[in-house]
């Protein structure tokens, strides 16, 4: 059986204050963390702040982070940078920074690897455009980002893997994949996990689910058998949103 995990990533949203009332609001009400993996991926430079404060059923992720433990790349945050904050998780190869920041799969797979050597959990995001889904190149998009992104991983690394299937054209947009799209993409994502690593494998790989995902869809979609969570952009800047969110996986 695998524990559900809830992700909010906030992307570039809330300041310092913000963020500290929103932890306080949720803290208290975040499920155990011995059903549910409650976590808030947040802008780096609030990620001590909100480490210190958070309550013992919310973990703090990171969105990004360099492969390397230091060296001259302005602008960057290292892996030992992260953990000396004390967080668990970090985002690998959104699409937002595979589209706008230049993330490729060669840099999503050192960037796992490091993760990994630092003992960070990582949510690998992949997922397709609009015109891959809709040319029919879906499963040939994702086959080719999960073998480039995973290569050399060990099959140990990759069961604690989480894997956020975020089809671009539902980041943001309002249009959610339909439960059925979502479960059968999730399924597929499975199936090449077992093709490249074992069927054991893609049975303890947790698989989530991102775009447009909120409160009124969330039951529908956490109840698939492939969906082991949420990678959730917008509705998680809202407290009362992200405990009912977290909550939902309880069910
Ligand atoms: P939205 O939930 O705002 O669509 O964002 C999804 C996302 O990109 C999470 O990483």
């Amino acid at each position: 059986m695998r524990k559900p995990i809830i992700a909010g990533n906030w992307k570039m949203f809330k300041t310092r204050d913000e963020a500290l009332q929103f932890v306080l609001a949720v803290n208290e009400k975040m499920p155990s963390i011995d059903k549910v993996d409650s976590v808030v991926c947040a802008p780096a430079i609030l990620l001590r702040d909100l480490v210190k404060r958070q309550g013992d059923n919310l973990r703090i992720g990171a969105q990004n982070m360099h492969f390397k433990e230091s060296g001259a790349y302005t602008g960057e945050i290292s892996p030992i940078m992260l953990t000396s904050t004390g967080v668990t998780y970090v985002i690998i190869g959104h699409s937002e920074r595979r589209a706008m920041f230049n993330e490729t799969d060669e840099s999503c797979n050192l960037k796992l690897h490091s993760a990994f050597e630092h003992g960070l959990k990582p949510i690998l995001c992949v997922g397709e455009s609009l015109e891959q889904r809709e040319g029919g190149k879906t499963e040939e998009l994702l086959s080719f980002q999960l073998e480039n992104d995973l290569k050399g991983l060990t099959a140990d690394q990759v069961k604690e893997l989480v894997i956020a299937y975020e089809p671009i054209w539902a980041i943001g947009t309002g249009r959610t994949a339909t439960s059925d799209v979502a479960d059968d993409t999730c399924g597929f994502i499975r199936e090449k996990v077992a093709q490249l690593y074992s069927k054991e494998v893609a049975e303890a790989i947790r698989i989530q689910y991102g775009g447009s995902v909120k409160v009124s869809n969330i039951d529908e979609l956490m109840s698939k058998p492939n969906i082991d969570g949420a990678l959730i952009g917008g509705a998680s800047l809202i407290a009362e949103d992200f405990i009912k969110l977290v909550n939902a996986a309880l069910k």
